[in-house]
Formats: structure tokens, sequence, C-alpha cells
């Protein structure tokens, strides 16, 4: 899943945090007084680092070999376990320091077969996708007539309709923000008006007959109903039945299911710092997908390129100041049980971490980045980027974050950055087509890279990103 970027509120600078600000000060370097000299010294460094990702497509069949051994890996799932097993081996053979496996517990849900049959006006079986953390339909699965409705305030105004109706919200995909939230609430709204089951209109533009998966939420209280995604084009055209006043009738069969909690964990590894080990510059994606696909894009792609910027580092043999740390975190998708582990464990480093970095939107064509944090950490990190022009990873957006940072960002003030790329993530995301087919050499090597040089500068820097002033 991408999270919706939000921009938190700008930071806080409470009475204390300046007057410790101002007992370190005699320690920082002002930027201002140093010119530009200081990014200087990180352009050969950039330079180096691009030129060695593109030199070779190792990281691409990294993500090859993630993708095509394990497959999909859901929370709860062997694949998932077992590539979280190669990811620590693998990491402990390209030198990174102190690799471990840190224990979360996770949700265990399971699909189980499902089918959605049309019955009238014709009879043929459909392509669908159950939506993740649905319950199952009795056995037998659920027939009824299908409502189509185009938004709740849709849903208020045909309520008297509802009762007894498979309820089909058709939203058409504007931006992920606007459209998943019929994904998370439409069951429970459906349901609490006496439908008895759910069908969505995917997430996620028009694709080639594409259905998306994706969690969903139930609310407390109201009746839980089997929910399903079908793609847009099965959508449009119920829409036009309904329209031209022909009654449609399905039969929607689902098995889904929740197992007790499963044992995983987030993969950690280090490049120490060489001055202030104890202070940490975090890179990670995430290691569970949807149980579709083969979690390419989301997110075996995210966890390539930021444990690949630490695999740079160690070639080149560049050591900076402060420790970098990839994490590969577990159970993103369908209960962030990973990020809020990572929140939890570490709590008293917290205040050490310089800043969070989450690639989870895609490794396409780089295209800069998304940053929440202090002001003065915004114009340092911009100078930073704009060393990564020639790849198109210099640009700095307000509004930096992702699902597993957020929990640790928010506990411990923690400056964050989403990696920002082009391309076509949400015409994959959550289906059959998330394959490492999507997705180039040089566009995995290109956000290495990028990524590599800002991690690498921002951990590196003379000061303590943020502390400026
Ligand atoms: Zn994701």
């Amino acid at each position: 899943m991408r999270r919706l970027i939000r921009t938190r509120p700008a930071f806080v600078v409470s009475g204390l945090a300046f007057g410790l600000l101002l007992a370190d000060g005699a320690s920082y370097v002002r930027a201002e007084a140093q010119g530009s000299t200081w990014l200087e010294t990180y352009r050969p460094i950039a330079n180096r680092l691009v030129a060695e990702s593109q030199s070779s497509d190792f990281a691409w069949r990294r993500l090859a070999e993630l993708t095509d051994t394990f497959g999909p890996r859901l929370s709860g799932s062997e694949n998932l376990e077992r590539a979280i097993d190669w990811a620590v081996a693998a990491m402990k053979a390209d030198g990174l320091e102190n690799v471990r496996k840190e224990p979360v517990m996770v949700p265990k849900w399971v699909r189980g077969r499902e089918s959605l049959d049309l019955i009238a006006p014709a009879r043929q079986p459909l392509p669908m996708l159950g939506l993740g953390n649905s319950v199952g339909t009795p056995a037998g699965g659920v027939e009824g007539n299908v409502l189509v409705v185009k938004s709740f305030d849709d849903l208020d105004a045909r309520k008297s309709e509802v009762a007894g109706h498979i309820v089909l919200f058709n939203v058409p995909f504007t931006n992920y923000g606007q459209t998943v939230v019929y994904r998370r609430d439409g069951p429970s709204k459906a349901a609490a008006l006496g439908a008895t089951a759910m069908l969505l209109r995917s997430v996620g533009p028009t694709g080639l007959r594409t259905p998306h998966t994706g969690s969903t939420v139930y609310a407390d209280g109201a009746p839980k109903i089997a929910a399903a995604a079908i793609p847009a084009e099965d959508t449009d055209r119920f829409q036009r039945l309904q329209d031209r006043g022909v009654p449609i009738r399905v039969r929607l069969s689902m098995e889904g299911h929740f197992e007790p909690d499963a044992q995983s964990y987030n993969v950690v590894g280090e490049i120490r710092g060489r001055e202030l080990p104890g202070e940490i510059v975090v890179v990670g994606g995430h290691i569970d997908s949807w149980d579709v696909g083969a979690g390419a894009t989301d997110d075996g792609g995210g966890c390539v390129v930021t444990w690949e910027a630490l695999r740079l580092m160690k070639k080149l043999n560049l050591r900076p100041r402060r420790t970098v740390r990839v994490v590969l975190f577990t159970n993103e998708e369908n209960g962030e049980r990973g990020g809020n582990g990572y929140r939890d464990a570490h709590a008293a480093e917290l205040p050490n971490h310089v800043l969070m970095l989450e690639s989870d939107g895609g490794v396409f064509d780089p295209a800069g980045w998304g940053f929440t944090g202090p002001e003065t950490a915004r114009q340092t990190v911009t100078s930073i980027a704009g060393l990564l022009k020639s790849i198109g990873a210099d640009p700095v957006t307000p509004g930096g974050g992702g699902a597993d940072i957020e929990p640790a960002g928010t506990a411990g003030n923690i400056p964050l950055m989403s990696h920002n790329v082009g391309g076509e993530y949400f015409l994959i995301h959550h289906t059959m087509a998330d394959t490492i087919s999507r997705i180039t050499p040089k566009q995995i090597s290109d956000n290495a890279a990028a990524i590599a040089t800002m991690a690498y500068a921002v951990a590196d820097l003379p000061w303590r990103l943020g502390r400026e002033r």
C-alpha cells in the first residue's frame, strides 16, 4: 500500500529542545558560514554512487531473485518468512553490519477460494479479488441483485433500496487518497443499511480488466459483510445495465478469514557511523506484499533499492559520520505491525533518529522526494537533492512519510522523507500484474543511487539535520 501522504504540522521547537540546541550549538557548523563548500564535499560522492550503481544490474537481479523465488509475501505466509531469512543471509553476505531479525507478531488473513458469478442478465464468471481482511460468505455464497451507487451520498440517497442487495460502489479513480476511502469504509456503510455483500470498483485507473485487492476495515457495530473488488470495465458495464433498468444478479463466494497471529520479523542491517554511530538515518521499505502478483513494485523494489544504497556505500568504502540503517518492515499491507513494532522496539533511541526515509511508491523513474520536517532541514535536503539532477531525483516537495516510518516518526518527532517516482504505480498496485517485468534495471540503479546519495550525505553532514542554526 502507499499511504496517503499527509503534511504534518510544522515542527514545534519547544523551549527545552531550543535550549539543548543552543547548548550543542558550538559543535555544529553553520551551513551559511560554510557557504556551499559542505555541499561540494558530496558532489564527487554522488557521482561515484551513480556511476557504480549504473555500472551493473545487480539490484534488478536481486529483485528478480526475491520475487521469482518467494513470490507474493502476505503476512503469516511461509513465502514471507523464507524471503526474510533470505534477506538476512544476503545482507550478511554483502558485508552489512548488525544484520538481524527483530520479532513482530503479525495478523494472518487467508483468502481461500473465491469467485463472482454473473447470474443475470447473462451467466458468466467475472474477474474479482476479495478485499484483504474481508470475512467470507456463508458456504454456497451470497446471491442477490446488485445496486450500483456512485458515492456515499448516493448510497444515502438510495438507502431505502439497499436492504437485501449487493452494493457496488462505482467511484472512478482520481487519486489514491480520495478513492481508497470506499475500499476502507464501503463494506460497513453498505452493511449498516442492510446490504448482504459489497463490491467495489477497483482502486486504480482502468487497466486490462484488472481487479485490485487491498485492506478493508470494518467499523465497530456494523455487520461484517464480504467485500470484493471488480475491474473498472465490469463496473462500467453494471452501471450501464442499471441505467437501462436491467436487473443485475450475481453470486459472490469467498472463504476469507483470519487465523491466529503469526511470528514475523523486521529485517535490519547497518553501516555504522564512523564518528557518531548512535545517531541514525533509517531507509527502508516493506518486505510483505499482497498475496497476488509478486510484490515487485509494492514493495520488493523499495526494499531492494534502500538495501542497495547501503551495499553501494560498502562497495565504495564510504562510511558516513553517522549510522545508516536499512529496515525491511513486515506487515505493512494489512496491519502495519512492522512499523509499530519498530517504534516500540527502538523507543529509547528514537531521539537519536536523524531522518527516516521510505520507498513505497514504486521504483520507476526517479522524481525526487517528499519531505516533512523543519524548514532548515528541508533546505539542506533540497541542496543534497540538487546533486541528483542528472537522474531526475532533485525535486523536493512538501509531505514526506510512509506507513512504516510514520509510527516512529510521530513518536520521535523525526523528519520523514518519501522517495518519489513517476510511472504506473497505481495501475498495477495490489494486482496480479505487479511483477518485475514492469521495472527496468536502469530504474532500479538510478533509485538506489539517489537513496544512497541522500542517505550518505544526511548521515555525514557536519551538523545534525534539523539543527542547521
Ligand atoms: Zn506498499
